[in-house]
């Protein structure tokens, strides 16, 4: 019987994985490589701050005709590792089997919106595609709105990379909307003793610089208690008034990797050994936002960030097609980190290596910043050479 790789998911991620599976089983005519995920398409994440969220997706089927990747649009509803198998909803709502002999399970993250009072109701996120253009149609309808105080003040919950990217935009995305006259005021609330306390001291010291220049408040040593239609309160009886609320906190593996019998950290991520496999489950693989995985023997772990989804996906992918042709895997590895995190107007910050040493600021690093999300990070052209060399594990990260 043919050999079946099944990926769930057509993020970073599982575009990677069924590339370089392809790559790695090309001209053996007993493999099958199926991508099952509810659009063909990427969407670019990282972007989800900035205005046109709908444009910031790429189409992904013309790259997997042109790789003989085969692709089903569905939703994958549950995984039975015992019987190989899994159940996916397709287009119509018609429940489907498919049955792999790998499966790379590459179906993302999601911000959770459950662990505070009134955030699934009233705050909005910037997470996923259809979730941004909420928050992009409400910000571009203030306009509409009489101008207050309430109006003009958005409250940005947490002070990670997503919440510093957006707090930092939306100054002059206030101001394009709402008129220079407005009095706009963009509040980040902070757990941490400090603004960005979690980053290194340099890089913390960045952000604040860029902070002040832009007047992006932070709130430090502060929890939120509840969320309402009229702002926010926090755990210390503080109010803020605010007709935006955007919530950025507590980023969660999807929920399928619950389905699996196996280990996971506290996002819900499942361990994965050295080639990506599942500890317990040596036919299913995990990668991108999902794989708790060792990038180095420093103790370092990947983050959910595309620069670890795309790589952790040409592993996965090579891996799991090696597995079936009898080829040595490769053993994962990632051991340069860095970040490039956009400052609004005022610029960009570059940073290398896990101590996070900047090397990069404002325009020099926006424009490093520009070409990572708007080029580097997006799908090969549909050329199948083109895509093969990239996917290659061991190719430089182009
Ligand atoms: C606002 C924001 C800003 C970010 N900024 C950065 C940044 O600056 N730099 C950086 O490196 N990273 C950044 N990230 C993180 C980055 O986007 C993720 O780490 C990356 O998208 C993970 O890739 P992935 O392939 O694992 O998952 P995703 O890209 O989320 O793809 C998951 C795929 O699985 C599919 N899927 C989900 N459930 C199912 C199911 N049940 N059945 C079938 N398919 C399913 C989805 O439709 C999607 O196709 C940011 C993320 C956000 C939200």
């Amino acid at each position: 019987m043919r050999k079946q790789i099944l990926i769930v998911g057509a993020g970073f991620s599982g575009m990677w994985s069924a590339l370089s599976a392809a790559r790695l089983a090309e001209g053996n005519a007993d493999i099958d490589i199926t991508v099952i995920a509810p659009q063909p398409e990427l969407r670019v994440r990282p972007r989800f701050y900035e205005s046109a969220v709908r444009s910031l997706v790429a189409p992904l089927q013309p790259l997997f005709d042109v790789t003989g990747v085969n692709f089903l649009r569905g939703t994958v509803s549950q995984i039975d590792a015992a019987a190989r198998r899994v159940s996916w909803r397709d287009e119509s709502g018609t429940v489907q089997q498919q049955r792999y002999d790998r499966l790379i399970l590459a179906s993302g993250s999601h911000v959770n919106r459950s662990q505070v009072a009134g955030v699934a109701e009233h705050a909005f996120d910037l997470d996923q595609l259809e979730s941004a253009e909420v928050l992009e149609q409400h910000l571009n309808g203030l306009a509409q709105r009489p101008d207050s105080p309430t109006r003009n003040t958005v409250v940005v919950c947490g002070g990670g990379f997503t919440g510093i990217e957006m707090a930092t935009e939306l100054p002059a995305r206030l101001r394009e909307i709402l008129g220079t006259q407005a009095k706009t005021r963009v509040v980040v609330i902070e757990r941490g003793p400090q603004p960005a306390a979690r980053f290194s001291e340099e890089l913390r010291n960045v952000i604040i610089e860029a902070s002040t220049e832009l007047g992006v408040e932070w709130k430090v040593n502060a929890e939120v208690e509840q969320v309402t239609a009229e702002g926010v309160t926090l755990k210390d009886g503080q109010t803020i008034a605010a007709q935006t609320v955007i919530w950025t906190v507590g980023v969660q593996a999807n929920d399928l990797t619950a389905q699996i019998d196996a280990p996971r950290d506290r996002q819900g991520r499942l361990h994965v050994n050295a080639q990506l496999q599942v500890i317990g489950h040596e036919e299913i693989y995990a990668t991108g936002d999902v794989a708790y995985a060792a990038t180095d023997d420093s103790g370092n772990h990947a983050l959910m960030t595309c620069q670890h989804a795309i790589q952790l996906g040409k592993f996965a992918g090579n891996n799991a097609a090696a597995s079936l042709l009898d080829i040595a895997p490769l053993p994962y590895r990632q051991e340069n980190y860095v970040t490039c995190l956009d400052l609004g107007a005022w610029g960009a910050v570059y940073s290398e290596g896990w101590d996070q040493q900047v090397k990069l600021t404002r325009a020099e690093a926006k424009k490093l910043k520009v070409s990572i999300v708007s080029e580097l990070i997006y799908p090969p052209a549909a050329d199948k050479a083109t895509a093969f060399r990239i996917a290659d594990p061991l190719a430089p990260f182009v």
